[in-house]
């Protein structure tokens, strides 16, 4: 019978002894990984498990979120075997899923400004930051306005200004970042998803 990770999570139970060998200087890290998994696995079975859909792309792959009922937080999220479409795989981008939530301490959560020319990062506010990208945009759009058309007319182009989104938007959001960056005359528009 074939295995499957998700099956070898749920029905493996317990962690080895072989903690005990750091005191020998061997590298546990590979052990210490065991035992996360297994202590994962401990805790899928106990889990409340919700089905959702991945947001990303219209390929709509089904997830299947695990909620630990104590804390009420999902740990796990992962591709659902049942689903018709995936079939419990997912692209790298769904794989990452997880790492959206706000389990992933590397997540960003302050503006962060480096000066032009700069090497260190500051830490800034909204209330410093909305402002003056609003201002920026704006002085761009005054005096960026230089291309013309066939006819010699001056058209609504932002050359000096690009939008590059990020692999982390949805497809909705991606369709609200393109309605205004297309609404500011930008043209040099990218995603980090198409790459
Ligand atoms: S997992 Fe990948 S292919 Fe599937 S819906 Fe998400 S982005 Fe699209």
């Amino acid at each position: 019978m074939e295995m499957t990770r998700r099956g070898f999570l749920i029905v493996t139970g317990a962690v080895g002894s072989g903690v005990a060998l750091s005191t020998f200087g061997l590298d546990l890290g590979p052990v210490r990984a065991y035992a996360e998994e297994l202590d994962k696995a401990k805790r899928l079975k106990a889990a409340k498990q919700v089905t959702t859909v991945c947001c990303y792309c219209s390929v709509g792959c089904g997830l299947i979120c695990s909620v630990d009922k104590v804390t009420g937080k999902i740990f796990n999220i992962e591709g659902d075997p049942e689903h018709p479409i995936n079939e419990g795989s997912l692209c790298a981008k769904g794989a990452g899923f997880f790492d959206l939530t706000e389990a992933n301490k590397y997540r960003l959560r302050k503006v962060l400004y480096r000066a032009p020319g700069g090497m260190d990062w500051e830490e800034k506010s909204w209330d410093w930051a909305i402002p003056r990208i609003a201002r920026l945009v704006k002085d761009a759009r005054d005096k960026g306005f230089v291309a013309r058309n066939a006819k010699g007319e001056l058209v609504n182009r932002a050359e000096t200004i690009a939008h590059l989104g990020s692999s982390n938007v949805d497809s909705e959001e991606c369709w609200l970042m393109v309605t205004k960056a297309r609404a500011l005359g930008m043209v040099y528009i990218d995603h980090q998803a198409r790459v």
